[in-house]
């Protein structure tokens, strides 16, 4: 797929028609998620201001250090009329960048991931204009996805998809999680990614915590693991997926038991996903489930989150959010049960909405997996 495909030129003149109805003057767009939304340009985050300079009227303006410009015309970006300002090690960048923002500007919006050292540096360069966050113009956009981006999205799934299908021949009582999280590692990048997010191996009583990463802790019989994996394509697109597997024969009945549950609560909450449904909706689908089994007060995160090319992005899925799902929105649907000192379970898809429902793009089995040793 090309790029231009993946990375549109009318986003630039999308976003500043949002910018103008939003009551800004300009968008102001450092390296991150938000500036490769727009550009296609995975600029590294560094100390040197690299800003795009978007007018509600004006011209585009990408502003670089000198010794960036080349990565930044290999970018989709730099095959389009925009101009690539570059500017030199003794220079001020920031006075460059004010004098780009129209001179009667009042407001401007900053992309929501710039360092608070940028943000500084443009106050001061423009002491009279109100700085404010541009995620309500920008994200919108990000979350309704085009083709091409679920395309993107459903090949990073089918990549997490095949780690997954490999499980058993790393996890395994006697192992260490970080010695089967070194292997998952080498298989994300080796299915299909660029680069590795995370790698939760969360075995036994580390399981109960969420976001655990990796231990030293050795795997024993019969444990129950989560393992939450998660990488991102070439195109910029994020994986996420879990399964809950069980380390060789012997799982707790109580585990199995919850285990159902969860299963149960999973599925409703992705039949219940579609067009016109509110994310919390989603939310209850799952947690009611959960909740009637006596489990309510150990399902402690929402039921998931928005994903592109970022692994956490709007819509979020969760209590009180009245958003309504439509087309082309991508998430996670993610409930999981923490029982603490004991064991954990959670079991993760990524779904995106289509005209009648929710296509899931992870489809490896959801069944308790026992990997016998
Ligand atoms: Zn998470
Ligand atoms: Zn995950
Ligand atoms: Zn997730």
């Amino acid at each position: 797929m090309s790029e231009d495909t993946l990375f549109p030129p009318g986003r630039l003149a999308i976003a500043q028609s949002r910018c103008a109805q939003a009551g800004l003057d300009a968008l102001l767009v450092t390296p991150g998620p938000d500036l490769r939304y727009l550009t296609g340009y995975e600029a590294t985050p560094l100390e040197r201001l690299t800003c795009l300079v978007l007018p509600r009227e004006a011209d585009p303006v990408l502003v670089v250090p000198e010794l960036e410009a080349p990565a930044a015309r290999a970018a989709p970006v730099g095959g389009w009329p925009v101009e690539v300002r570059t500017w030199q090690e003794t220079e001020d960048p920031y006075t460059l960048v004010a004098s780009l923002v129209p001179a009667d500007a009042g407001r401007v919006g900053l992309d929501d991931r710039m360092w608070a050292a940028k943000a500084m540096g443009l106050r001061h360069a423009m002491p009279g204009v109100a700085q404010e966050l541009a995620g309500p113009v920008l994200h919108p956009m990000r979350m309704h996805k085009t083709p091409a981006e679920i395309a993107e999205l459903a090949r990073a799934a089918e990549a997490i998809d095949r780690v997954h299908a490999q499980m058993s021949q790393w996890l395994r009582p006697g192992r260490t999680e970080r010695q089967v999280g070194h292997d998952i590692a080498e298989a994300i990048l080796a299915q299909g990614h660029v680069r590795v997010d995370f790698v939760i191996v969360g075995s036994g009583p580390n399981g109960a915590s969420p976001h655990h990463e990796l231990s030293d802790r050795v795997i024993a019989p019969g444990d129950p693991v989560v393992v939450d994996i998660g990488g991102t394509t070439l195109g910029g697109y994020a994986s996420d997926c879990t399964r809950t597997y069980v380390a060789g024969a012997g799982a707790p009945a109580e585990f199995r038991a919850l285990y159902r549950v969860l299963l149960q609560a999973q599925r409703a909450a992705c039949e219940l996903a579609g067009p016109g449904v509110t994310a919390e909706q989603v939310d209850a689908a799952a947690r009611s489930v959960i909740t009637q089994a006596g489990y309510g007060a150990f399902f402690v995160h929402r039921t998931g989150h928005g994903i592109g090319l970022e692994t956490h992005e709007e819509p979020y899925i969760v209590a009180g959010s009245h958003r309504v799902l439509a087309p082309g929105m991508a998430f996670s649907v993610e409930p999981g049960i923490y029982l603490p000192g004991r064991y954990g379970a959670r079991i993760e898809d990524i779904l995106v909405v289509t005209g009648t429902g929710a296509e899931r793009l992870n489809v490896r089995p959801r069944e308790l997996a026992v990997l016998e040793a």
